[in-house]
């Protein structure tokens, strides 16, 4: 991704009511971020504990969304969707975004299993545990990373196919 402010992130959010977007808080480490590592950036409200949001590039722009973390967690250790992070390092929760337009307006939700933690880029970017040595270890890098990019843009598309 390409760097972005907090004000341009505020301004990308879609299907988001105007109070949530002014109750949005970004982490305190956000000047930290290198954007160019992240296929997405997610992250939680330090001062709602189930509320969540996604930065994207889709389509050429940026697209925020804002996400809930659902009350009940996965039973077992579930894969998380965007990343499919064979290892489990991170826990995986149901988060459930608002669909956009009259669907939304209506209560309609998508749902996904996500990392909790939004980490998913570097679980992207790690490597087989065993390999030979003349495996393309690039190679493999790029089609995980190329994935996880491809999960969370259906998403996002999804997302969006119902907006006004
Ligand atoms: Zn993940």
């Amino acid at each position: 991704m390409k760097q972005y402010t907090q004000q341009q992130i505020l301004d990308s959010f879609r299907g988001a009511t105007r109070s949530e977007i002014k109750k949005v808080t970004f982490p305190l480490d956000f000047d930290d971020v290198d954007f160019s590592r992240l296929e997405y950036y997610g992250w939680r409200d330090r001062k709602m504990p189930r509320r969540a949001y996604i930065a994207v590039e889709h389509d050429g722009r940026l697209v925020s969304l804002v996400l809930n973390r659902a009350e009940a967690t996965p039973s077992r250790r579930t894969m998380c969707t965007w990343c499919r992070d064979v290892d489990l390092s991170e826990e995986v929760v149901l988060y459930t975004t608002r669909r956009t337009g009259a669907q939304g307006r209506r209560g309609d939700t998508i749902g996904t299993l996500v990392c909790s933690g939004f980490h998913c880029s570097k679980h992207a970017r790690k490597l087989p545990p065993a390999y030979h040595k003349a495996t393309d270890l690039d190679a493999i890098r790029a089609e995980q990373v190329a994935g996880l990019r491809n999960r969370v843009g259906s998403f996002v598309a999804e997302v969006l196919s119902t907006e006004d």
